[in-house]
């Protein structure tokens, strides 16, 4: 997987089971880093499994998400992980969103987390699966389970934020386990 991210290495692993072993970046500290310079969570997760699928010459599995919230026009969308700085702790990009959005009533912090996850085979070829989840940005941060923006990503239909929520039922109903799910008929036929 194109991933140096371990928030998100962490849940694709625990949702494909045991009998699969994710290698990550992680694994590859050789391999520079690709830049996601697209403008839609598509054109980056796409960037990202078909350049390293090429040097690993191996089928690559990429994510690229982000957290969309209405009254900011979509931002930081595409940008999350750089939202105020690529090197600004996540607590403190949290801390920011929240800034941006002080004052405003629970109706206008409407926001979704999307995910697109892209599967590149070596010789070029690639497809794209996508979820999406609707939530809103709470006022204040509570929870410490998932990673990035889970502690301010309010779920109205479990009343509590993703941070809030246990691993397994983040899973089933978060953007990344849609796009996870949807690509897994892929994932298994090349196993
Ligand atoms: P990228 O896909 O590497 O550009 O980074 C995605 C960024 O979006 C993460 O670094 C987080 O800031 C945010 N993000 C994506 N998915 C989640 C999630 O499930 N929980 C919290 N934050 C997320």
């Amino acid at each position: 997987m194109a991933t140096r991210n371990t928030g998100k290495a962490t849940e694709i692993q625990n949702m494909l089971g045991a009998g699969i072993q994710l290698m990550t970046l992680a694994d590859y500290p050789h391999i520079p880093d690709v830049v996601e310079d697209g403008a839609t969570f598509e054109a980056n997760a796409v960037k990202k499994a078909v350049e390293i699928a090429k040097v690993l010459k191996v089928p690559v599995l990429a994510d690229d998400s982000g957290l969309e919230v209405d009254a900011l026009g979509g931002r930081p969308g595409v940008h999350s992980a750089r939202y105020g700085g690529a090197d600004l702790p996540h607590a403190d990009k949290v801390c920011l969103l929240l800034k941006e959005l002080e004052g405003l009533s629970d109706e206008r912090r409407s926001a979704r987390f999307v995910c697109v996850m892209a599967l590149a085979w070596p010789d070029g070829r690639v497809v794209t699966r996508r979820g999406s989840i609707e939530g809103r940005i709470a006022s204040t941060p509570s929870g410490s389970n998932g990673f990035g923006y889970d502690p301010v990503f309010y779920v109205p239909e479990k009343n509590c934020t993703t941070a809030e929520l246990p691993p397994t039922e983040k899973d089933a109903i978060s953007h990344r386990g849609q796009a996870l799910r949807a690509m897994l008929p892929l994932i298994q036929e090349i196993l």
